[in-house]
């Protein structure tokens, strides 16, 4: 049986069978692969808490022919994340980029940069003060180097470079419309301020290291989010969960909600 190393970020774990595990991992050298870790649900698992969504790893996988799904042999924690898991804004904003990252590379498609992209994300995430915007942005990150960035220099249907007035956002086309395409949309495109705009074309420009440190006013911020949100939605081909309103909910029923779906 072919055995491959490599290291690895936990991007979800669901049961399997009575004490089993499939988890899904983006990998640095295999990109996105499935592995059952036989026996992980049991007390005393080889694995412990090296499975949990979010932590990276040196992975050790065996391939069994004529099987889809690799069989997890060995798990050595790199980084665990555990303030990751602190607080609901930190589970979502790791969550969102984890499923992102997902959704938009291909089972064992190797994508270097976006696991670096997902790795500093989460990194960044928890040493952050405003989680929510610094996992907004590393999505934009991941959408870089998935080659999915939004145009934002002109409108995205009839190409021109005057508005008219307001500016609008449209996932379908991918970035800006203006003021007479966005009556043709047939989606909602929300209206984006020119601060919003010059805001998201600094980030779109600006050395990643620099993410965390970027602040917003609660309105810039607000209006950020929903962009981000419907855009990624857009990308991922599915609602991914929010890192807004999500307060009156208990925390493991969000954590669940937001890691096993
Ligand atoms: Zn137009």
């Amino acid at each position: 049986m072919p055995l491959l190393k490599t290291p690895a970020i936990v991007l979800k774990s669901r049961k399997w069978g009575d004490a089993d595990r499939i988890v899904t991992f983006f990998t640095l050298k295999h990109g996105k692969v499935r592995g059952v870790a036989r026996g992980a649900r049991r007390m005393k698992s080889r694995f412990g808490g090296t499975l949990e969504p979010f932590v990276y790893c040196d992975l050790v996988l065996y391939e069994k022919p004529g099987d889809s799904l690799y069989r997890v042999s060995q798990t050595d924690v790199r980084e665990a994340f555990h303030p990751l898991r602190s607080s609901l804004e930190t589970i979502a904003g790791a969550a969102r980029l984890a499923n992102l990252a997902g959704a938009v590379t291909a089972d064992g498609d190797a994508v270097p940069r976006v696991f670096h992209a997902l790795l500093e994300g989460f990194r960044a995430i928890q040493g952050s003060e405003d989680p929510g915007l610094t996992a907004a942005l590393y999505e934009l990150e991941v959408l870089r180097f998935a080659g999915y960035l939004p145009h934002l220099d002109r409108c995205n249907v009839c190409q021109g470079r005057a508005s008219g007035g307001a500016w609008y956002f449209s996932s379908r086309a991918g970035g800006t419309v203006c003021t007479a395409c966005v009556k043709r949309e047939p989606a909602r495109c929300p209206a984006v301020s020119p601060a919003c705009l010059a805001f998201f074309r600094q980030v779109l420009r600006m050395d990643p290291a620099r993410l965390p440190r970027l602040k917003a006013s609660a309105s810039l911020r607000n209006e950020l989010h929903e962009v981000i949100e419907l855009y990624v939605d857009n990308v991922a081909g599915r609602r991914m969960p929010r890192t807004h309103g999500m307060l009156a909910a208990e925390p493991q029923r969000v954590y669940q909600r937001a890691v096993t779906t």
